[in-house]
């Protein structure tokens, strides 16, 4: 068993500056010892705001190094695949970036492979991790909404420019509201229902952000495993909306603000026959939260917070959404690692 975590970061993204630097350095035995980038400047200079003492253009130079325990695999979604792969490979431990592939095929033989090397492989759906859903998922539980029958999730949201790039241009790497969004909706569903979606029904716009046929918005409709039906709304080009997330049961609705957002806030109401109770949650950082259960399912063999086969399932239901939204039908989103 490692005393120490000791990480490498793949790629010198905004994410892991943001956010996973601090959350990976919060952890008492969590060190970050080298990043990665296909570039020697973004390289250094990430390196040099973060106090990260070695920085490469090589992976396998860094994976070849027998202390690094872990890896962070935040580079633009197309590298995923290898990266996992060449991750896995060295027997490192692996926590990917969402969406986690391009394909199904590919998301399967990522999680093969780290299965085969008997490495942890983790996906970073950051929600679920956070209190508020948190809370909603064991007020669901205990019966406080009564059977679940809609859910409606509101995500649409005003795309930061220094975010914009690849995710408003660039197909190849796996850009678009779908694989940005909508995967996060599809993997918090699936945990505050307890339930799989098994089809799918969609519309996108593109054009006023998005280009190269990228969609900046969707509409869309998803049936779950036990009989409900989700609305989705996610967007990178509506600057005044709040987010939010709703649940309709046959005995109470859970209304939540503000939650389906990077920031440990939000807000939860639970309207019944009792009347409006505001439920009271204690908010963590969500991504604190994530690498904390990520180590201890390297150190103690539990499950990571979103494993492998969750980052299948919203990937599979994010492209049932993109075949939905451009042949116009209703599409059965792929079975494979159901629960
Ligand atoms: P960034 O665009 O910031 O970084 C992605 C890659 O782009 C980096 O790895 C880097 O490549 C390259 N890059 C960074 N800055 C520049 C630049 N100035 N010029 C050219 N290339 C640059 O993306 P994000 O951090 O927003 O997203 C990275 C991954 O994380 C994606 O998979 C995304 O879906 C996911 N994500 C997840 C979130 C979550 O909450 N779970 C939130 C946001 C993103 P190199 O590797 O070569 O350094």
């Amino acid at each position: 068993m490692p005393t120490k975590i000791r990480w490498a970061l793949v790629g010198a993204s905004t994410i892991a500056d943001e956010w996973m630097v601090n959350a990976i350095r919060t952890q008492p035995d969590g060190t970050i010892e080298a990043v990665v980038s296909g570039s020697a400047e973004r390289a250094r200079e990430f390196a040099d705001k973060h106090g990260i003492a070695r920085l490469s253009t090589n992976l396998d130079e860094i994976l070849a190094d027998r202390d690094i325990v872990a890896v962070y695999i935040s580079s633009t979604n197309e590298k995923h695949l290898p990266q996992v792969l060449a991750a896995a490979a060295a027997g490192k431990h692996v926590l990917c970036e969402k969406p986690l592939a391009l394909s199904e095929t590919d998301a399967s033989q990522m999680i093969e492979a780290c299965a085969a090397h008997q490495v942890v492989l983790a996906t970073n759906h950051h929600l679920r991790c956070a209190a508020t859903h948190r809370r909603m998922r064991d007020l669901i539980r205990s019966g406080a909404v009564g059977t679940p029958l809609y859910v409606r999730v509101f995500h649409a949201v005003s795309l930061p420019p220094h975010l914009r790039g690849w995710r408003i241009e660039r197909p190849d790497a796996g850009g678009g509201v779908i694989f940005d969004i909508s995967v996060h909706d599809a993997d918090t569903l699936r945990f505050l229902l307890d339930a799989e979606p098994v089809e799918v029904s969609a519309m996108t716009s593109s054009g006023s952000m998005g280009s190269a046929g990228l969609a900046d918005g969707v509409m869309g409709i998803i049936r779950f495993s036990n009989g409900v039906l989700a609305q989705i709304h996610d967007a990178f080009n509506v600057p005044y909306a709040s987010t939010g997330l709703e649940i309709h049961g046959t005995e109470g609705s859970l209304i939540a603000r503000d939650v389906m957002t990077q920031r440990p806030v939000g807000a939860i109401e639970l309207r019944s026959a009792k009347g409006l109770e505001i439920v009271e949650v204690v908010h963590q950082d969500l991504y604190i939260t994530a690498v904390a259960q990520f180590h201890r399912a390297v150190v103690l063999g539990e499950d990571p917070a979103a494993t492998g086969p969750d980052g299948y399932r919203s990937l599979a239901t994010a492209l049932a959404l993109q075949e939905s939204a451009s042949t116009g039908a209703h599409v059965t989103v792929s079975p494979q690692f159901t629960r």
